[in-house]
């Protein structure tokens, strides 16, 4: 059964501009996606028309400079936007979410120069980006990343193999952390690598429980020779350029998992009110309307709290804090809301003739990204002890 439309969302957008952004989304949601998600997730395939589709739309550089192809969006509308798309299939939202990842440090680190050369394909030009940071034995503590990159005269050459990379082996450029220097976090270094340049091979993609049209995979570098104008700020800044875009990463997961979870709870509502037991729609019964309503809370708390992040982020306030919360209570969430949606549906739910099995197994992979919610505690944690301890 294909998957049901999802309910518009009453959203508070700051202009007429968003709201006509938003209705675009659904438009294209509704056209483009959501009546490929369930036979492409089933098949394993990743749906790179559409992201051409969304790169024309200008949906793929939105929270950037529109000097360089980017949208001009503050953050409280592009995550609401990535919302929109995770709740018409995961793949897609989690994908343009990754996209502006990758796209993070050459936006915020880059010279000008390198903005003008690379961030209009980046950001407007059709491209797909990959973020490089995890390995196979250093996911959680990534400083200890063992990728090298050796410079030989004006050129660099990246040795190494980066492992759970989203888009690894189909991404037109990759943001890779490297390292140049000395053990930990000061010996590493961002570059920009191209997705043709000769010695960069992506293995076969990871066999996951969802999201299997997204592809993750190893990527292998083997003596991949980058010219040191593809450097990504200073030698041995890269760690700290990684960990501010997982900052914004963090936001954009969250509002995945919301767009998620709001996807299961309209499937859940719309099957309680056909469902009838006892002479009666299911949904008459408290102890289901009172799950729908828990459901329905944990969402908008969800919402809320990525928004207010965003909102820091747009004034120009710290935010690393409020995103780790809300990477945390959104993923959760969406873990939650998903499971009790199979509960809604009783034994259907547990059948791939509704989508809510195929959700709850996609929300998993939301706990885990971009840091574990065991690290995201530890990140909130060291914001609670006080500056000196970050
Ligand atoms: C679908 C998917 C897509 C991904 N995409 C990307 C990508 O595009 N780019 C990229 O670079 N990476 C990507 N990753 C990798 C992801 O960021 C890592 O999987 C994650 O950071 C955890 O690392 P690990 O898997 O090595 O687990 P480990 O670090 O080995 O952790 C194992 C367990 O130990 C816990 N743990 C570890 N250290 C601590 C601690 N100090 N305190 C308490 N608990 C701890 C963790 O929370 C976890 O439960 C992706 C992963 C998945 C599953």
């Amino acid at each position: 059964m294909p998957d049901r439309a999802p309910q518009p969302v009453d959203r508070e957008l700051p202009s007429e501009e968003a709201r006509d952004l938003i209705s675009l989304v659904r438009d294209i949601a509704q056209r483009e996606i959501v009546p490929r998600a369930a036979e492409e997730e089933d098949a394993g395939r990743f749906p790179r028309e559409t992201f051409r589709l969304l790169s024309a739309s200008g949906l793929l550089g939105l929270p950037y400079d529109s000097a360089y192809g980017g949208g001009d969006q503050p953050y409280e509308v592009y995550l609401q936007v990535l919302e929109e798309l995770a709740a018409a299939r995961l793949t897609v939202g989690l994908g343009v979410s990754v996209h502006t990842l990758a796209c993070h440090a050459l936006a915020h680190y880059g010279t000008k120069e390198q903005q003008v050369e690379h961030l209009p394909t980046m950001l407007g030009g059709g491209l797909l980006g990959a973020y490089c940071l995890s390995e196979a034995s250093s996911g959680s503590d990534a400083a200890s990343l063992r990728t090298k990159a050796v410079r030989d005269g004006d050129h660099w050459a990246i040795t190494g193999t980066k492992a759970w990379i989203t888009h690894g082996g189909i991404a037109d450029f990759y943001t890779v952390m490297a390292r140049t220097g000395e053990e930990g976090p000061r010996g590493i270094t961002a570059f920009l690598v191209p997705g043709d340049a000769a010695g960069l091979t992506g293995a076969a993609p990871e066999k996951k429980m969802g999201m299997k049209g997204s592809p993750t995979a190893q990527v292998h570098f083997d003596g991949v020779r980058v010219p040191d104008e593809r450097r990504i700020g200073e030698e041995g800044q890269g760690f700290a350029i990684a960990l501010s875009a997982l900052d914004s990463g963090r936001l954009g997961i969250a509002a995945c998992a919301i767009g998620l979870a709001q996807a299961a709870l309209d499937e859940a509502l719309a099957y309680a009110t056909d469902r009838r037991q006892f002479g009666r729609p299911i949904s008459d019964f408290e102890g289901l309307r009172f799950l729908l309503a828990d459901m329905a809370t944990q969402i908008e708390a969800g919402r809320a709290l990525y928004l207010a992040a965003a909102r820091l982020r747009d004034a120009g306030r710290p935010f690393a804090k409020q995103a780790a919360m809300a990477k945390l209570h959104c993923t959760d969430t969406a873990m939650k809301v998903t499971t009790d949606a199979v509960q809604v549906l009783g034994g259907y739910g547990y059948t791939a003739d509704f989508p809510v099995e195929r959700y709850m197994r996609e929300a998993k992979a939301l706990q885990i990204v971009e840091g574990t919610n065991q690290i995201q505690r530890m990140v909130i944690a060291r914001h609670l002890a006080g500056p000196e301890s970050r």
